[in-house]
């Protein structure tokens, strides 16, 4: 029988009292590796009243202890990398490589966290009026929450949780239900290094838990990542409830191919961009632009593409995983099919794609179209899947245009030779984060996660200065002091304004 996992709640790793058990399958075998409760509402309340009371003892904590526990954990997260990677890419079927990827992406942030008191600094100005001071203090909100999608189980836990606590805030996690062993082991790892007892909360489940934490009075903030109709739920219910809320949602993500980029590059940034990590990233390439004549580049783009191959995580030679659900594997299929039924040329189809030793698993080859046109469905869905849809144009500008009309603006990248070129690209794109010759330009934590239009809903970003000031309030304190010993008359001056 495969464990149910515990919930942390107070402190403790509990079994919860639920009878309803959402099944953790390998997307390699479909074995079932674990069982994840859906948290009660009796858990809820606990966990909810349990950070309410930590954070009263946390938030007096000072800053410079607040930091040393997250280089604790930055410390143990390297220690146990390796460990991390493989839970994670058995859950998530990533391949090892990518898998350590995505707990070294978390990792940066813990790290980044440890230079919170730097980042809580304040502003001051003396003698605003006649020995008068004013300054602002950077202080915690109180209980946070963090709602997490499937496709990034370690980075995107991690994106929030240190950081919210290295505020002096206590966390509620609500991983994501598909891939949840990866977070408990993440949050053993921050009790081992010294998190006190209620700082960071787990709880398990789907849609009725995330509802709860949603309308919760004592939850004062909330971080969503996941798809566009949860991310647009998730802000309207939790802002209706009057608590701040960011949700990073949905992509389509656009690389824009000038004709005198190097082609090499293009094509090997393309295959990565696009297929790595079966094409399941919010910022993954799936949409190429090619302007001009880079369009002959299509067919070699086709050949290389066909030498990558899906495999198990275990597999060197894998150029990524499987999908993380049969569903999810229907759903790529059903587009690709739709796509053909709209006319557009399907270069390369992975839908009959088979691994050998691993017959049930959710394979989809590296697929290629060409020809796509935006009324099409491959064009206005996000796939989330190994599929890359090739369009033309004959100018920047026309590309410009393109990428500016979706309705996202998580990711995009220009590929060029052109100082010009970029300088204009990167000016006129509606877009949130750009790469010049970058093909996934995901900032590091120093930055801010800044996806725009409807990839994000919300006004402050994830990790960097923008979630500090998302996970704390400002307050401005105007002072005056009065003395008994009189003062040395200082110069009385007057300032006659004209
Ligand atoms: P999802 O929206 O299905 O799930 C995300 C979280 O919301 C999970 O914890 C899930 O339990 C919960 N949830 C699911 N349905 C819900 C409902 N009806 N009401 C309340 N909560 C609900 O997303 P996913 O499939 O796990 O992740 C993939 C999606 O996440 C893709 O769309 C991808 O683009 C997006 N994503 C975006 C970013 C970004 O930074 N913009 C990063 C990673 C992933």
């Amino acid at each position: 029988m495969p464990h149910t996992l515990p919930q942390l709640i107070d402190g403790q790793w509990l079994q919860s009292q639920a009878t309803d058990l959402i099944e953790v399958t390998d997307p390699a075998t479909q074995e079932v590796i674990a069982l994840a409760p859906k948290a009660t509402a009796e858990e809820i309340e606990a966990a909810v009243a349990s950070a309410q009371k930590a954070f009263l003892a946390w938030r007096e904590v000072p800053v410079s202890e607040r930091a040393r526990l997250m280089l604790r954990y930055q410390h143990l997260l390297k220690e146990h990398h390796d460990e991390l990677a493989e839970i994670l890419a058995q859950e998530t079927g990533k391949t090892f490589a990518d898998a350590k990827g995505d707990v070294w992406r978390g990792i940066e942030v813990a790290e980044h966290a440890a230079n919170i008191a730097s980042l809580m600094m304040g502003e001051t100005v003396e003698n605003v009026a006649r020995e008068i001071d004013t300054a602002s203090w950077i202080q915690p909100l109180g209980v946070c929450v963090g709602i997490t999608p499937f496709n990034f189980p370690a980075m995107i836990p991690l994106w929030m949780f240190p950081l919210a606590i290295a505020c002096g805030n206590t966390f509620i996690l609500k991983p994501s239900e598909q891939d949840p062993l990866t977070p408990n082991r993440l949050a053993e790892l921050f009790i081992e290094a010294g998190a006190p007892a209620g700082v960071l909360q787990v709880l398990h489940g789907g849609r009725e838990q995330v509802d709860a934490l949603l309308v919760h009075p004592a939850v004062r903030a909330i971080s969503f990542v996941g798809s566009v109709n949860v991310g647009q739920h998730v802000y309207r219910t939790g802002t209706q409830h009057l608590k701040r809320v960011q949700a990073f949602a949905g992509a389509k993500n656009h690389m824009v191919i000038m004709p005198d980029a190097p082609k090499d590059q293009v094509i090997s940034n393309l295959l990565g961009a696009s297929c790595g990590a079966a094409g399941q990233r919010c910022m993954a390439i799936s949409v190429a632009v090619f302007v001009g004549e880079s369009k002959q580049w299509i067919d070699e783009l086709a050949e290389q593409m066909a030498t990558l191959r899906p495999g198990h995580w275990q597999d060197s030679g894998a150029a990524y995983g499987p999908l993380i659900s049969p569903q999810a594997r229907q759903r790529v299929l059903h587009l690709i099919e739709q796509g053909k039924a709209e006319g557009a040329e399907c270069l390369l189809d992975g839908s009959q794609c088979t691994v050998e030793g691993y017959p049930h698993g959710n394979w989809v080859g590296p697929t290629l179209f060409r020809g796509v046109t935006t009324e099409m469905g491959l064009y206005r869905e996000e796939i989330f899947g190994p599929v890359l849809v090739c369009m033309q144009v004959d100018t920047l500008e026309e590309a410009i245009e393109l990428v500016n009309a979706s309705p996202y603006g998580n990711g995009t990248s220009l590929f060029t030779r052109s100082g010009g070129a970029a300088r204009h690209f990167q000016h006129a794109i509606e877009v949130g984060q750009v790469g010049i010759n970058v093909p996934i330009p995901v900032p590091l934590p120093f930055f801010s996660f800044t996806g725009w239009k409807g990839s994000f809903y919300g006004d402050l970003h994830a990790y960097g200065k923008q979630a500090v000031r998302f996970y704390t309030e400002t307050k401005t304190v105007t002072s005056r002091w009065f003395d008994d010993t009189p003062l040395e008359a200082g110069p009385n001056m007057t300032i006659q304004l004209k």
